[in-house]
């Protein structure tokens, strides 16, 4: 191992660094790696989010600054970027920049969902089928988000103390914009303009991933994609919103065990043995208070358009899935001692070309139409009074706060670490001020 992929991986974890695009997996550990291609996840499937786009048009250098120092410390020969062909504007200036460096290139994906699902990612640009139940790294290849590669770039001048998120839907000025991390998306949607409706729910996150919240107050964090503003009565927002015991009383009722759900799933298409079809029919035997469950749910990767989308009944095999594996993880049933284990993935499906969902069909279904604009990115600096630095932002272990009220901190300080041991990354405080709370959630920072 050379000096800098020793001193890489160390940079990014003091630095912060964790995966932008939802799942906060720290890139220290990616980066600790032994890999063969190194990708860059610009597919930004997730219908109205612009965010990825949006850093790709203003700071495209820095994002392949990111990917060329995760190529050196993984020892990775290629550097790819995996981006939607329909981004014609960008892809130019993108593709230039890749020909005036060495090893990197631009990979053209179609418009479908979900393009950007890593193990869909891996097999569209290299031909390498992920293992079941495992990562791109058992075939050579780590994933990284485009906003995780521009603040790994930037790792060497300064922690992670801001966040690009997308705020759109039913706000009068849809955009992008830049926001110290610990600001509520109250104040996200102030800067967009404020709501253009009065009863107003949202979408933490992409409409097919992300959660619903009524609370505006909730903080941003590090992982943050975006939010979607709707009405509080969209039909999108009350079927994310229903919870077990109504998806599950009306799935024992209605499915009709059509299976659409498996034969649209990318996971099922990639070869791999989920059959949400058969995680619903296991909802027959489960009732009573009785957990019997599919193991066939056991490799779901929760990108819901099997309950978005696929299902003709409008019923929630994602969730049952969810609730599946969460069941058998009580009773210690993963996929790697599962009888689906016994199956090695083969090949993909002979038909998954013509069965990926394009995305302009998920808009439309999802009942988004009216929203699908575009959200420029925003210039503006915002100086928040407070923030509110979670201390878990990360996959991993929670941060203990390691400053106490009344310490006066700069922006950049560490306020919250972990021993060095454990899995995930220090928090810093994103604005300069005083220390004015602490709990087990957050570090509350006043300027
Ligand atoms: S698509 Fe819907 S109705 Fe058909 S099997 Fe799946 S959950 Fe049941
Ligand atoms: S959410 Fe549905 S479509 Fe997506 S991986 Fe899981 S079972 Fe398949």
């Amino acid at each position: 191992m050379n000096d800098f992929a020793r001193e890489f991986p160390d940079r990014l974890r003091a630095a912060g660094v964790v995966g932008a695009g939802g799942a906060g997996f720290p890139a220290y550990v990616k980066a600790s790696g032994k890999a063969e291609y190194v990708l860059v996840n610009a597919a930004e499937c997730e219908p109205l989010l612009k965010k990825d786009q949006k850093l790709l048009e203003y700071h495209p250098q820095k994002v392949f600054d990111g990917l060329e120092l995760m190529m050196r410390s993984t020892g990775a020969s290629k550097g790819i970027l995996g981006i939607k062909k329909k981004h014609e504007k960008i892809i130019k200036r993108l593709e230039e920049i890749a020909r005036a460096r060495k090893n990197v290139s631009v990979s053209l994906l179609g418009d479908y969902y979900p393009a950007g699902d890593e193990q869909c990612l891996v097999y569209d640009i290299t031909g390498r089928l992920a293992p079941m139940g495992g990562i791109p790294l058992d075939v050579g290849c780590v994933v990284s988000n485009v906003e995780t590669l521009y603040n790994a770039a930037l790792s060497y001048k300064k922690p992670v103390t801001e966040k690009y998120i997308t705020v759109t839907g039913a706000v009068k000025t849809p955009c992008t914009i830049k926001v110290p991390v610990g600001i509520t998306y109250a104040e996200a949607i102030e800067i967009a303009g404020g709501l253009k409706i009065k009863y107003a729910a949202g979408i933490d996150g992409g409409p097919m991933m992300g959660k619903v919240i009524t609370d505006f107050g909730t903080l941003v964090n590090k992982t943050s994609g975006g939010l979607i503003v709707l009405p509080k009565d969209h039909p999108l927002i009350l079927k994310k919103a229903m919870g077990r015991p109504a998806f599950s009383r009306i799935g024992r009722s209605v499915c009709d065990q059509c299976s659409f759900c498996t034969e649209l799933c990318p996971r099922y298409l990639l070869g791999h043995s989920i059959q949400p079809h058969r995680a619903m029919r296991s909802l027959l035997f489960s009732g009573g208070g009785r957990k019997v469950h599919s193991e066939y749910a056991l490799l779901c990767c929760e990108c819901s358009l099997c309950s978005l989308y696929s299902c003709p009944e409008g019923l929630s095999p994602r969730d049952v899935c969810v609730a599946a594996k969460s069941d058998l993880r009580e009773i210690k049933v993963g996929f790697k001692n599962s009888a689906l284990n016994l199956n090695p993935a083969a090949a993909a499906h002979p038909v998954r070309e013509e069965r990926k969902v394009p995305v302009s069909k998920l808009i439309k279904r999802l009942g988004l139409d009216d929203y699908n604009v575009d959200a420029p990115y925003l210039e503006h600096e915002y100086k928040p009074r407070r923030v509110r630095i979670q201390l878990s932002q990360h996959i991993g272990v929670p941060c203990s706060p390691i400053v106490g009220p009344g310490r006066n901190v700069k922006k950049g300080d560490v306020v919250g670490d972990l021993p060095a041991d454990r899995l995930g990354c220090p928090v810093h405080a994103s604005i300069d001020g005083k220390v004015s709370k602490i709990n087990d959630k957050y570090v509350e920072i006043e300027a």
